[in-house]
């Protein structure tokens, strides 16, 4: 552990955490961050602390006793490395942290002057918190451009997060999960996952939400991980036509029907462009949803898909593409053909919890694997490989008592 984030001898409150441990090539101090993990950091170790300091509690914090946290993709590129040793994340990320931006828990501690503000809210209360911590203070932050903020924060990335016994989060940043309480669907412990999965979903339903997409347009998602699987959900609650998807793994596509997709199939026997246009009686997908990261492969055929569809046909990149990919300005110029990404999702927390309140989404189909937290080490390096699964939460933060610990 480095001795700057190490606890001391006094420290009366350890707790297990997963922590991510790299070489930084010109960070100083162990506990900095960069904005460019790929280009700063190298060889990143991953293990789990039994005695790491349990964090204090600020004026304004809350203290969440985490009872579930999602495995992300993000968290699985943040202990990969390419040939030469450099982090795979290619974004913001501190070189000693404890991952995990997607969790929910409950309340045992809060600041001073928490209640002054949020007097309704109390000890034991069920909540989550979102990721991206914003300043307040900067020019996109006065502007509502939280997302954007120019001197944020990410929890799981540079501020310590769910994958430990405990987090702190500002109370700026956490949202109640007492509107699932009396969904039958989120009963006792569910209630936990169903809020780990907030933070996939919003980031989804931001992109969407700012497309072009108006309910009962066909739409198509490519690639069913996680967040094509959150897509489905997301279009589903919003009025979508025939959503169309497709990803190579079986699993994934029984979960997609599970979920209420139209039609799925595997783009690896079939042409998406033929499978899209049939589905869809000749009409093609308003929206084509790029969740598989792997936008180069299928190229070809989106790029039809967007200049044969609909007038305005619009193309979300989600995951993102390796190369760069060559355009034609004829269909944006004729047929309004668009492209557009998103980023962040602060300030939509609000609404996928009333979504699954109301019961429009239940996303609980999507977790395929419970682990404890000693599970993780030798789980998230896997993830990189294993395209088979939907989400994989940590579910228990106490882990096997008699493990091997560091
Ligand atoms: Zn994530
Ligand atoms: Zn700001």
């Amino acid at each position: 552990m480095k001795e700057s984030c190490s606890p001391t001898k006094q420290e009366r409150n350890p707790m297990r955490a997963i922590v991510i441990d790299s070489e930084s090539k010109g960070l100083k101090d162990g506990c900095n961050k960069t904005r460019t993990a790929h280009a700063e950091l190298r060889n990143p170790k991953i293990s789990v602390f039994n005695n790491f300091p349990k964090p204090s509690v600020g004026p304004t914090d809350i203290l969440i006793s985490v009872r579930a946290c999602g495995v992300c993709g993000s968290d699985a590129a943040m202990v990969s490395t390419d040939d030469t040793g450099a982090v795979l994340y290619p974004f913001m990320m501190s070189s000693f942290i404890v991952p995990g931006h997607e969790f929910a828990g409950i309340v045992v501690d809060m600041g001073k002057n928490v209640k002054k503000y949020w007097p309704d809210l109390y000890l034991g209360d069920p909540v989550t918190a979102q990721c991206v911590l914003n300043c307040g203070f900067c020019i996109s932050c006065k502007i509502g451009e939280f997302d954007h903020c120019a001197n944020g924060d990410e929890i799981g990335f540079t501020k310590n997060g769910g994958m430990a016994e405990f987090c702190v989060v500002d109370m700026r940043h956490v949202w109640s999960l007492q509107p699932l309480v009396y969904v039958n669907e989120f009963l006792q412990a569910d209630i936990f996952l169903a809020g780990s999965l907030v933070e996939p979903h919003a980031g989804v339903f931001k992109a969407i939400s700012e497309s072009r997409f108006q309910p009962g347009d066909n739409v198509l998602v490519i690639g069913l991980g996680p967040i094509g699987l959150s897509a489905i959900n997301v279009f589903r609650a919003l009025g979508a036509g025939s959503i169309v998807c497709c990803d190579p793994s079986e699993r994934r596509r029984h979960i997609a029907r599970t979920l209420g997709a139209s039609f799925v199939f595997d783009p690896l026997c079939l042409q998406i462009y033929e499978e899209a246009m049939g589905a869809t009686l000749g009409s093609g997908t308003k929206i084509v949803f790029e969740a598989s990261g792997l936008a180069e492969r299928n190229w070809t055929e989106i790029r039809r898909l967007l200049e044969e569809g609909p007038h305005g046909s619009q193309l979300i990149f989600f995951g993102q593409s390796k190369i760069d990919l060559t355009v034609n300005p004829q269909p944006f110029i004729q047929k309004y053909v668009s492209f557009s990404g998103s980023h962040g999702h602060t300030k939509v927390w609000n609404r996928i919890i009333n979504l699954f309140a109301a019961r429009r989404i239940n996303p609980l189909p999507m977790i395929t694997q419970t682990i404890s937290i000693d599970e993780v080490p030798s789980v998230l390096p896997s993830m990189a490989h294993d395209k088979t699964q939907g989400k994989i939460t940590i579910t228990n933060f106490e882990g096997v008592k008699d493990a091997t610990r560091v």
